[in-house]
C-alpha cells in the first residue's frame, strides 16, 4: 500500500464534503464526509505500516458511525428499503448521497471498496473465525435478486396502498433489517464456514455493486512475467476471485472487495493494485 494513499484519499473525500455541502447547504455533509475520509485515510496508513488490523479498525470507524450515529440517533434508514423510500419520496437524503456515492456511482471507480471498508455488516462478519472459504462455492446467488425484488415491492406497496406514519415504519425496517442481515450472516458464516457468505449469496446491495464494480478502474492485478503460479493468492481470497486473469470476464471479478489478502500472500510481488 501506497503511503501516499491515505492523502490522496483524504483529499478526495474534502472535495466530496465541498461539493456535496455545495448542493445541498447542509453542513452536516461536511462534518459526514471528513469523518469517514479521516478513519479511511488512517486505516491506509496503518496499511502502509503493515498493520493486520488496519482494515478491521476502518470498517468499525466507518461501519459503526453510520449505522449508530447516522442510521439509530439519526433516524435514517440507511439499508434498501430507506435508499427505494427517500427516492420515491423526493429527498436527497443521507441514505440516497450514500448510495450513489458507495453502491451505484463510486464502484465505476473503487468497485467495491464499500464491501471491503466501510460496510457495518460485514464489519461483523470479518470477525468471525472462516476468513477463507472452507468449503467450495454454493449457487445460490440468485437469492439476492429475490430479495432485491421483495425489498423494493415492501417499499412501493408502502406508497401505493398510502400508508400511514411511513417514517416510523421506516425506521423500525432499518432495525429489524440489520437484526436479520446479522443473525442470517453469522449463522451462514459457521453452517458455510465462509465468513463472507451472506455477501456472496444474500445481500441485495449486490445487484448495484456486481453491475457497477465490473467497470471499475481500480483493480488487483497480475504481472504475468513475475507470477510463478504458486496459487497463494488463490487460497487467501475470501470472495473465491480468480485474480490471476487479468480480464473483466474473469471467475468472480465483480466479488472483488480490494482486501488486499491476495497482495500480501503473494511471494514474488506479482499483484498490484
Ligand atoms: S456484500 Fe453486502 S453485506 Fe457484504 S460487504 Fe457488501 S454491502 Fe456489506
Ligand atoms: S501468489 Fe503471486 S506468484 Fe503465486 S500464483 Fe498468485 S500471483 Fe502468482
Ligand atoms: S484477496 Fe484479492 S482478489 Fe480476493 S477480494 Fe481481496 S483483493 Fe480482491
Amino acid at each position: 500500500m501506497n503511503i501516499r494513499a491515505p492523502i490522496i484519499m483524504e483529499t478526495v473525500f474534502v472535495a466530496i464534503a465541498i461539493i456535496i455541502y455545495m448542493l445541498t447547504s447542509n453542513t452536516f455533509f461536511i462534518f459526514n464526509f471528513l469523518y469517514i475520509g479521516t478513519a479511511i485515510s488512517i486505516g491506509l496508513f496503518l496499511m502502509a505500516k503493515d498493520k493486520p488490523y488496519a482494515r478491521n479498525v476502518i470498517m468499525l470507524a466507518v461501519g459503526s458511525y453510520l449505522l449508530i450515529y447516522v442510521g439509530l440517533l439519526g433516524h435514517e434508514n440507511m439499508l434498501m428499503s430507506g435508499f427505494w423510500y427517500y427516492l420515491f419520496l423526493g429527498v436527497f437524503e443521507a441514505a440516497v448521497i450514500h448510495y450513489l456515492i458507495a453502491k451505484i456511482a463510486g464502484p465505476f471507480l473503487f468497485g467495491r471498496g464499500w464491501c471491503g471498508y466501510a460496510c457495518w455488516t460485514a464489519m461483523v462478519l470479518d470477525l468471525l473465525p472462516y476468513k477463507t472459504p472452507q468449503n467450495g462455492r454454493k449457487n445460490w446467488g440468485y437469492f439476492r435478486y429475490v430479495l432485491f425484488a421483495l425489498i423494493l415491492c415492501f417499499v412501493a406497496g408502502l406508497f401505493v396502498f398510502k400508508v400511514d406514519n411511513l417514517e416510523s415504519i421506516m425506521f423500525y425496517a432499518f432495525i429489524i433489517g440489520n437484526v436479520i442481515y446479522y443473525a442470517v450472516g453469522i449463522a451462514l458464516a459457521f453452517c458455510l464456514k465462509d465468513n463472507r457468505a451472506f455477501c456472496k449469496y444474500v445481500c441485495p446491495i449486490t445487484v448495484f455493486l456486481k453491475a457497477t464494480s465490473y467497470f471499475s478502474i481500480l483493480r488487483v492485478k497480475v504481472d504475468k512475467n513475475e507470477c510463478i503460479e504458486c496459487k497463494k493468492c488463490i487460497k487467501s481470497c475470501p470472495m473465491d476471485v480468480d485474480m490471476m486473469d487479468n480480464s473483466r470476464k474473469r471467475t468472480n471479478g465483480t466479488e472483488c472487495i480490494l482486501c488486499t489478502e491476495c497482495i500480501n500472500a503473494c511471494p514474488n510481488d506479482a499483484l498490484k493494485l
